[in-house]
């Protein structure tokens, strides 16, 4: 065997670039998720096989903050470590874009509301791409035609990563893709109805052009934006009845008005989440103050520092959990420290306490959805995620009531204290590690369970009358 040798810089980037985006859908939804982040309220994807594209009306990027959009660990959204505790928006790690330049070609168009005009790059490789510039002169952002807001391309995916693109290829692949992608704009579509966020998708057909969703046009979508710009509040995300009838509308455009027909509202929750968020990252202030400190002296502000830091923290914090269930486990066994573990987990999982706040909708307990509308779409902390043990958990009320093999239509919202929720188990943030996953489950087994209760029972007695 040859020695060990460290990996040339390059290679490390694309294969890290290559987690973040292992596929053209998850470009879509960093790109969709950097428009919210940009408080846009209309966004366009395109995609054409391995050439995808996100268009919105937010607040533009800056011309001289341009040349470091697709830089690795370069954000707008945090400044230092304690913003990464109180951090709102999707994206923090400034990753991204980053990866997608390392991975395919990135143009970007932006334009801020009052400028002249608007700017475009291309980028490649993280760096402003200077194919057309003469040795040693730097790239600048070149003015152009263009609307408010910001336009990002990535063409030419894994141009040069050829076993990746090779698997991508075919009409097969690109066809699934872009399902892939219809579905990811379909999700955020439905649930960003509630601020009034449009959505556009444009790649099915054959010619790559035809318009699969359009939600933009919808008077109730309208109407919740229009609500919001009168009362100044545009990032707020009420469950009202205009909210409501947006979401709803949405979910017929998408997957039709049968299923709309059968869904039942639920409101659910437990305790303070803001209170509980405030508790907690004052626990983990004290988990990580060490941390902190090490790295702020050496690095100050740094952004990498801050993405390490904010790695350690949530770490040991979800270390701590993950010490809960291994013990808890254990209780059976005849070990002679699990009665200590057992007591050190249960003092390490009361340092945070338990809230949750979830608004939704969902069908009946005897409706079936049918295969092309049965669907369960969650968002925590308006992220769109997976998490196969809460949908288990919700569908298995279902189980008891739905014909053998029936599925419901589930959409819900559910809102957690920040700390709570790890995103950073997975450099793509689509599955999360959750805190008190079990009590989570059972809370909203309970909460479906009475909202499909209460429905039945409301019908039988409307019947008997
Ligand atoms: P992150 O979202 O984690 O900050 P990204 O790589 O996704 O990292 O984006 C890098 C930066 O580019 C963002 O912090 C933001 O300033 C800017 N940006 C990206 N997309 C948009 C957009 N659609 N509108 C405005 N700014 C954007
Ligand atoms: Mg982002």
């Amino acid at each position: 065997m040859a020695p060990i040798r460290p990996l040339p810089a390059q290679i490390i980037d694309r294969i890290a670039a290559g987690e973040v985006i292992q596929r053209p859908s998850a470009i879509i939804k960093e790109l969709i998720e950097n428009s919210l982040d940009a408080s846009s309220t209309s966004i366009d994807v395109s995609a054409k096989g391995l050439d995808v594209s996100v268009s919105d009306n937010g607040c533009g990027i800056e011309k001289n903050s341009l040349k470091l959009a697709c830089t690795r660990f370069a954000t707008s959204k945090i400044v230092d470590f304690d913003d990464l505790r109180s951090v709102k928006t999707f994206g923090f790690r400034g990753e991204a874009l980053a990866s997608c330049s390392m991975v395919g070609r990135v143009t970007i168009t932006s334009r801020r509301s009052g400028d002249k005009c608007a700017y475009k790059m291309n980028f490649r490789d993280g760096v402003p791409d200077n194919v057309n510039c003469a040795a040693g002169q730097e790239v600048e952002p070149k003015p152009c035609a263009g609307k408010d807001g910001t336009t990002i391309q990535v063409q030419d995916l894994f141009y040069n990563v050829p076993s990746r693109r090779k698997a991508m290829e075919g009409r097969r692949n690109e066809r699934e893709e872009y399902d892939r992608i219809l579905s990811v704009v379909q999700r955020y579509a439905v649930h960003e109805a509630r601020r009034g966020v449009g959505f556009l998708c444009r790649g099915g057909g054959k010619g790559g052009k035809q318009c699969d969703l359009n939600t933009q046009s919808l008077g109730s979508v309208k109407r919740v934006i229009e609500k919001r710009r009168k009362d100044g509040s545009l990032s707020e995300k009420g469950f009202g009845d205009e909210e409501v009838a947006a979401v709803k509308d949405v979910i017929a455009h998408v997957f039709g008005s049968d299923v709309t027909r059968e869904l039942l509202p639920l409101t659910a929750g437990e305790g303070d989440v803001n209170a509980v968020g405030l508790e907690a990252l004052k626990a983990m202030a004290e988990l990580g103050g060490e941390n902190l400190q090490d790295d702020s002296e050496q690095t100050e502000k740094s952004t990498k520092s801050v993405e390490e830091s904010n790695r350690l923290l949530l770490e040991e914090m979800m270390m701590s959990v993950a010490d809960s269930q291994i013990d808890n486990k254990s209780k059976g066994t005849k070990s002679t420290d699990a009665s200590d573990a057992v007591q050190a987990s249960t003092t390490n999982s009361n340092k945070f306490s338990f809230a949750y706040k979830a608004t939704g909708l969902i069908t009946n307990g005897s409706y079936s959805a049918s295969k092309s509308a049965a669907a369960f779409l969650l968002f925590i902390n308006d992220r769109l995620v997976e998490s196969p043990s809460l949908r288990r958990a919700v569908e298995s009320i279902y189980a008891d009531t739905l014909p053998k093999g029936g599925k419901p239509f589930v959409y819900l919202s559910l809102e957690l204290p920040g700390p709570h929720v790890d995103v950073n188990v997975h450099p793509t943030k689509k599955e999360v590690a959750l805190l008190h996953e079990d009590r989570l489950c059972d809370a909203l087994m309970a909460a479906v369970r009475e909202v499909i209760g209460s429905a039945t029972s409301s019908r039988t007695f409307v019947v008997a009358a």
